[in-house]
């Protein structure tokens, strides 16, 4: 019996990461740098994407695929920079996938888009097993969550590409060493970049717009050459 649902669970997941594939070729055709944007309900996901978004929107075009439960509320707040902006709302489901994001990129024109900002479902657990094609992994942690976290759940900073400590300004408020998170996230991943944040403090959020930017330029210099 469990043998079953092993088999079940490597398939879905083999299907999934073909369609991650088409994505991603869609992707660099066009030149367009993506990120999955994943973290728990409250992580600070939307600011982070919002802050983002304001700082970048003047020199890239930007588009937004808000995935949520009721993705509605987010979206909302992408729209706003005037930015095409997709929800896609999962329903029970507690993460996107890879058709899911296929679907939401026939509503996306990526000959002008250079930048796909795809912020998932608020959870740590299973969106990690679900490529989208994404071009860079983002794990986003509040330090409200507890300075445990990390350790709880190994396999999402084991598999990011760039991990996000959030809310730092108010880890003494919630008895919580950031520098703690840092240095859990370094024993599970030594060599993934850390960037600490707090969106009362510039130069923080100058350091995660900055990675977004330097990682784009990489990409779409790659592709061209
Ligand atoms: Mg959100
Ligand atoms: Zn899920």
């Amino acid at each position: 019996m469990l043998m079953h649902v092993i088999n079940i669970g490597h398939d879905v997941f083999k299907a999934n990461d073909k369609i991650a594939e088409k994505n991603r070729k869609k992707l660099d055709k066009h030149l367009v740098f993506s990120l999955n944007v994943m973290g728990a309900i409250g992580s600070g996901k939307t600011t982070l994407i919002e802050e983002a978004i304001r700082h970048l929107k003047d020199r890239y075009n930007i588009a937004v695929i808000a995935g949520d439960v009721i993705a509605e509320m987010d979206a909302s707040r992408f729209r706003k920079f005037g930015i095409p902006t997709i929800p896609v709302n999962t329903g029970k489901e507690c993460h996107l996938d890879a058709k899911l994001v296929e679907k939401a990129l026939n509503d996306i024109d990526l000959a002008t888009t250079d930048l796909l900002l795809i912020e998932n479902v608020g959870n740590l657990i299973c969106p990690v097993d679900f490529n989208l094609g994404e071009h860079l992994r983002v794990v986003i942690v509040s330090v409200t969550e507890g300075d445990d976290i990390i350790l709880k759940h190994p396999m999402i900073f084991k598999t990011a590409e760039l991990a996000v400590i959030n809310k730092v300004d108010i880890a003494h408020a919630v008895d919580v060493d950031a520098e703690k998170m840092k240095n859990d996230i370094l024993s599970l991943s030594p060599s993934v970049p850390v960037i600490l944040t707090s969106k009362y403090d510039r130069e923080s959020l100058e350091s995660w717009i900055g990675f977004i930017e330097k990682e784009l330029r990489e990409m779409q210099r790659n592709k061209v050459d």
